[in-house]
């Protein structure tokens, strides 16, 4: 019996791996569960799967769940040490991080640090920090699985020794699909007018609302270039995206012979979920499979940068290099919940995070207490210019 944490249970990515691991029960047993404030959702999970440990991020919500988990054994802790204790603990070998945003990014760094198996869906960790999480998990001997479905496509298409770096393996790009988005075909008028509701009704997946928003807005694809040349070693030059509607083909990688290996599958993350899982071997997932002739057929175009500024933004910090990525993050992080909140129009959601990445000087941004300080100025600096284009753009 493999044990297993889940950071962030009570989100979509927590919820499909409950799902996989509950389908495994001679496999694998929950040790831990956390959420950030739901108590009802984490509570039910707990009477479901038993864990040893459930931790809130808040600390009213931790003490509301002490009451009701009373008389089960199962310990309640609250805040970071008890996220980052946790992830760190030895009876839970596989560890998912999938709390959304930087603030998953402490809690999955202590999991590296401590050896596991981290199967990642926190994207924004590594936009963050990703040098530093790279190199601590190889000085750690921990191994990072992606969860995200094109990175994870992009692993099943690469040889197991693809550290040695791209040209050594004969690669010449990674081609990440993305769907384009609730908005793909709109026109500017159309994405002026964009409410919450409609960003966050995704065409193909169901998802929690900052990734939701992050896709119609293509700053997820730019998170997941990003997210790509710290899994697989490579610069952005050799990062393509494609714009591909149907969602089938969740990535691809083009090799110097000509060859180009595709991952193909229906749009569930229980599939990257179950195989990071078990990886390298392979168990059920519970998806449906994937019915060719109801496809018919796969489009694909190319992204247009000018109507979804986002993207070019992602590839700007990334060639930038040192912390603008993490300032692009934070700032996006930001421009999302003012969005969500109706106090940003969408089209300004780019024209923020531009101004933010204008005015923060991020170069040097190295260390891990270098990167969180420059993510808390660079979300200071966002807030602080949210009411000029709040109003600009309205
Ligand atoms: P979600 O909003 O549905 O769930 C987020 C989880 O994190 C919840 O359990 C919540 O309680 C917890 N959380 C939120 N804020 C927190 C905080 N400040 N501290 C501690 N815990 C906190 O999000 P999701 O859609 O499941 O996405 C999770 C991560 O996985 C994101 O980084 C996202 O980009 C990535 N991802 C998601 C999908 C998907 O299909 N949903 C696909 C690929 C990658
Ligand atoms: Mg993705």
């Amino acid at each position: 019996m493999i044990g297993v944490c889940i950071l962030g249970s009570t989100g979509s990515i927590g919820v499909s791996t409950l799902d996989v691991v509950a389908r495994h029960p001679d496999r694998y047993r929950v040790v831990a569960l956390t959420a950030n404030s739901n108590v009802d959702g984490i509570h039910r999970q707990c009477l479901d799967h038993r864990p040893r440990f459930a931790v809130m991020s808040d600390p009213d919500a931790a003490a509301r769940l002490r009451g009701r988990l009373a008389g089960t054994g199962i310990e309640v802790l609250a805040g970071m040490d008890g996220l980052e204790q946790v992830a760190a603990d030895p009876d839970a070998p596989i560890v998912m991080a999938a709390i959304v945003g930087a603030a998953g990014l402490l809690p999955a760094l202590a999991a590296v640090r401590a050896g596991k198996r981290l199967l990642l869906a926190n994207k924004e960790a590594l936009v963050v920090s990703g040098r530093l999480f790279m190199d601590e998990a190889v000085r750690h001997g921990a191994q990072i699985l992606p969860i995200d479905s094109e990175h994870n496509a992009v692993f099943q298409c690469m040889p197991g020794d693809y550290a040695r770096g791209l040209d050594r393996i004969g690669v010449r790009r990674i081609l990440l699909t993305a769907s384009g988005g609730p908005f793909r075909a709109a026109g500017r008028e159309t994405l002026a007018q964009v409410t919450p509701e409609q960003a966050c009704a995704h065409p193909n997946w169901r998802m929690g609302r900052k990734i939701s928003v992050d896709s119609a807005t293509l700053m997820n694809k730019g998170l997941e270039v990003i997210e790509a040349c710290w899994l697989f070693g490579t610069g952005p030059d050799r990062v393509e995206v494609v714009v591909h509607p149907q969602s089938v083909i969740h990535s691809l990688v083009e090799y110097v012979d000509g060859s180009v290996l595709a991952q193909l599958g229906n749009p569930d993350m229980r599939t990257p979920i179950a195989h990071a899982m078990a990886w390298p071997e392979r168990i059920a997932s519970g998806v449906a499979p994937l019915d060719l002739f109801a496809v018919a057929r796969l489009d694909f175009e190319a992204p247009d940068r000018e109507r979804f500024p986002c993207l070019r933004l992602a590839y700007e910090a990334v060639t930038a290099g040192g912390g603008m990525p993490a300032v692009l993050n934070a700032a996006n992080e930001v421009a999302v919940e003012a969005f969500l909140d109706r106090r940003l129009p969408f089209l300004a959601i780019p024209a923020l995070i531009e101004e933010t990445l204008g005015r923060l000087d991020a170069g040097g941004a190295a260390t891990l207490d270098a990167l969180l300080d420059l993510d808390r100025r660079a979300r200071e600096m966002a807030r602080s210019l949210i009411d000029g284009f709040g109003t600009r753009s309205a």
